[in-house]
This record gives C-alpha cells, structure tokens and sequence, in this order.
C-alpha cells in the first residue's frame, strides 16, 4: 500500500487513513517513520542493503547536506545522460539550485506530484510519461530517474521502469536521506547503478569502445580527485608496465565498459561499496588506500604491482623512480603545527596522511564516511603516529576535537570552520580549499603546504579581529545594542518541559 505526507504532515494509506503520527521536524529528520513507511511500501530489501552497504553508528546520521545531491552532481557529470527527479518540491529547488551553484550546466527533469498523484499511483504514471519523453536516442545514452524521501517513503516504483526506451538505457534509483547517510556515499549508489547496468550489457554482447585505449593494462580509479591525480598515478604506474584507467564515476557511458576492462581497482576513496560489488562479481581485485605522501605511495605501488602480478624487481623499480622526488617535495614544503582534519569527502585520511608526512602534527580526523576496509592501511598508519580517527563523526564530535585539542589550523566543514574562527583559531574549508588540490605524488606532497602555512600565519589577524569586537557581546546579546537583550533561559525551560511531558503522554497513548 503506498503511504504519503499530505500537508498537516500526517503520514497516510492509500486509503486516506491516518497510518502513523505526524513528522516532528520535516521529512530530512524523521527518518524511523519514512523507514517503516518505505519498508512497508515495499522497499524493505532495499533499505536491507543499504544498512549493510553503509553501515550508520556510533550515532545514526552524520550531519550533512541531502544526501540526494551526490548521486545527482555525479549524473549531471556524465555526457548525454538526462536527469530526472521525483521528490517534494522544495527538496528538488534545494538540489536543483546547490547543483547550479557549483557549476551545473544541465537542465534537471522534475516530476511534481500532490498528495492524490502519490496516493494514487499516478505519480509513477507521469515518471514513466516523462521518462518516455526524454528518452530520445539522438539527444541521449541513458535517462536517471532519482526518487528522494517521500516517494521512496511511498513506494514509487521506479525499479519496474522500462530498462530501455529507443536504445537510452533508464536507470531508477532510491535515494532517501533515511537509507544514504551521507552525499558521498549517494554517489555510490548511482555509480553502482550504472556499473550493475553496464555489466549486464558487457554479458550480453559487443560494447561500444571507449575513445582512447591505454595501450597497457589499466587500473581503474575509483573515487573522483583533482584532475591533475590520474595524469600523476598514470606516470607512477608506467614503469611497472600498468596505465591509469577510467575514474569512476565516468563522464560517459562507455567508460563504464572500460572500467571493467582492467588489471585491478585502486578504491582510492572508500566508501564505494555498491560499485566495488560490482568490480568483485566481474572477478576485479581491488586494492585501497592511495599513493600519498612517502609511505602511502610505496605501500600502494607495492600492493597495486602485487594485484596485478607484477614482478619484485619491477615493483622496486616503480618505487625507486618515484619515491626520492616525493621525499624532496615534502622536504622543500614543510608544515609545522597541529592541525585537526574533518570533512565529508571520504579523502580525509589521505589528507591527514599527507599534513603528517609534511611535517605536521594531526591529532585527530573526523570522517563522515563509514569504516571500510579499504581505508584499513591509512587508518592504522595514522593511529600508529597518535592519531584518532572517528568514522561517521558528527558536528558536535569534530567541534569537541577543536575545543580539546586547540590547533593552529581546523580544516573542516563549514560549521567546524565557523566555531573555530570564531575562537580565533585559523580554519579552512575541507571540500573547497583542500579537497580541490592535487593529492597523489610528488605534486601532492607539495600542494598542500602553500595553502596550510599560509592559513597557520593569519592566527594574528584572527586575534586583532577577536580583539577588536570585543566586548560586543556573544550568543542572545551578539551584536551593538542600545540595550541589550535579555536572555531569557526559564522560558527554554518551560519549553523543554512541555514537550517532555507531550512525548510522555504520546508514549502512554501508544501502549
Ligand atoms: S530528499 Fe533530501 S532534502 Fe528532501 S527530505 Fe530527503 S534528505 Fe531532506
């Protein structure tokens, strides 16, 4: 039976009746009711891998933003692919006008629905006329459609969608923020998508070649990285008779068949479990971690060589011609002070890795990303030099770490960088500022000390600053006052109060 929000907020039946109580504070966060409501809409077995692809704990959500815009800015990346969106109008404006802001020059599909197309099943009528529509072969490879919460709640159906319209492949996916913890791993899933269909395709016949061919055997690059990264792995890998091959996510369909066509995976970023399936069902081994820094690329070279059954002597090989040049660029820029690392990228280790390498001291790392095996080398490489890594942090955990730890520098997310400027301590933005540099070899080790350094001096303009607005008050009297408010904490109280005590009388209504 589909279920759905109507406007008091109350979820319903497809009959209309009242199926459970209203959502405390939006759909982004009541997520056991969308869960039950998705589960019993028929999308139980879903929800199951998701739990087990991307595990959620110590607490249940890292804080970030919808979780949708991942898997979005990955199809809005590829050629002659359309996108579409079934979902609540004002999350679809959300996605639509953050994926324009950071460069989108894609036009995004909308399928708008009201409370009768949803309960109806009307809604999966007009995502089918829709998707018939767009699907032209001359304007397109493959059509993505994305439910986000309330019509994966409902149990829109996008899974019996036709898999191919005139040749353009349709791609349905579930993306609710109460299943994808975090945007990066939403990138997975349509990745993984994509990778499941093209597999399909290699089985059944002759595929479409991809434009160039390494002529070595290729290792394909799982994760996305600054452009310069693949070119840099590509010459670390010619003496060992191995290329760089795609970087998944692709930027057209016919990387895909090439992805699959390699001598190993490189899982450069973690946290790609549904696409890293896809590798192992194809018979790929797949290698984590990433060449950076010193020992990140002698490790990696080493493990790498292996997969591929490359030789000792040749692996020694690959290594000696690189390592001496990384050693010189961390010697020549060097990074002195303690600086905290959080972010929501999945690269934060590698990072850490570097900062380290460079000379810095990194006390602690907060990911959004889960656990995975493929982060294992880094994650015991940083604890064996004192670091402590938290996979899934949340805000209040990386927030703790500056407020213990007291660095010179806090890269982190916005809200970590704005608590820290605000304690006068310098800060800089993981994903704009850091994630956005090459990372990987000699250009790596260098990259990041310009910026670091630069940022670790200003701690004197923080303080002039912090000096100059004080006394101008903080928190419920920040600001310039003729008079001041007054905080007033006993009406918090009362407030807390009441709502304790209409939650306890909800509990005893429902037992
Ligand atoms: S689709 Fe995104 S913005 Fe909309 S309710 Fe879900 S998590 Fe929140």
């Amino acid at each position: 039976m589909a279920t759905l929000f109507d406007r008091t907020g109350k979820v319903q039946g497809a009959d209309g009746a009242a199926a459970a109580v209203p959502p405390a504070a939006g759909a982004c966060s009541n997520t056991d009711e969308l869960k039950a409501a998705a589960a019993k809409a028929g999308k139980a077995g879903m929800l199951d891998q998701f739990a087990r692809d991307y595990p959620v704990g110590p607490h249940d959500q890292p804080q970030s933003m919808c979780p949708a815009f991942g898997s979005l800015r990955v199809g809005l990346r590829m050629r002659r692919t359309a996108t579409i969106l079934s979902g609540s109008a004002c999350c679809v404006y959300g996605l639509t006008f953050t994926s324009h802001f950071y460069g989108a020059k894609r036009s995004v599909g909308y399928v708008p629905f009201n409370s009768e197309t949803l309960v109806t099943g009307k809604l999966f009528e007009d995502i089918r006329d829709a998707v018939h529509e767009v699907a032209r072969p001359e304007d397109y490879d493959a059509v993505i459609v994305t439910n986000l919460c309330v019509p994966t709640a409902s149990g829109v159906p996008l899974q019996i969608l036709p898999k191919e319209i005139n040749g353009v492949r349709i791609i349905g996916i579930d993306v609710p923020g109460f299943g994808v913890p975090t945007h990066a791993e939403a990138k997975d899933v349509l990745a993984g998508a994509m990778l499941r269909y093209a597999a399909g395709e290699i089985r059944s016949g002759p595929v479409a070649r991809p434009r160039t061919k390494a002529e070595l055997p290729a290792v394909t690059l799982l994760g996305e990285m600054f452009p310069a990264d693949p070119v840099i792995i590509g010459r670390m890998l010619a003496p060992m008779g191995l290329a760089a091959g795609p970087v998944v996510p692709t930027r057209e369909w016919r990387e895909l068949f090439a992805a699959f066509d390699c001598a190993a995976v490189a899982a450069i970023h973690p946290f790609y479990t549904a696409s890293i399936r896809e590798f192992e069902t194809a018979g790929r081994a797949i290698v984590g971690s990433a060449p950076v820094g010193h020992d990140g690329t002698a490790d990696w070279l080493e493990a790498i060589g292996q997969a591929c059954g490359v030789p000792a002597a040749r692996r020694a090989e690959a290594q000696n011609a690189i390592l001496p040049a990384i050693k010189g660029a961390l010697a020549q820029k060097p990074i002195q002070g303690r600086i905290t690392v959080s972010g929501y990228e999945g690269s934060e280790l590698l990072v850490a890795r570097l900062l380290i390498e460079s000379g810095a001291d990194v006390p602690y790392v907060g990911t959004a990303c889960p656990r995975t095996p493929w982060s294992d080398a880094d994650r015991c490489w940083l604890e064996a030099r004192g670091t402590h890594v938290q996979y899934r942090a949340s805000l209040e955990q990386d927030i703790e770490a500056v407020l213990d730890v007291r660095p010179d520098l806090a890269i982190g997310t916005t809200p970590v960088v704005q608590k820290a400027k605000a304690l006068s301590i310098p800060a800089l933005y993981f994903t704009n500022l850091i994630s956005a540099r090459p990372l990987m070899g000699p250009a790596g080790a260098g990259s990041l000390a310009q910026v670091v350094m630069a940022a670790i001096r200003n701690k004197n303009r923080f303080d002039e600053m912090s000096a100059f607005f004080e006394g101008v008050g903080a928190g419920h009297a920040a600001g310039i006052w003729r008079e001041v408010p007054v905080d007033r904490p006993e009406f918090k109280k009362k407030y807390a109060g009441m709502l304790a005590a209409r939650a306890k009388a909800e509990e005893s209504v429902g037992t």
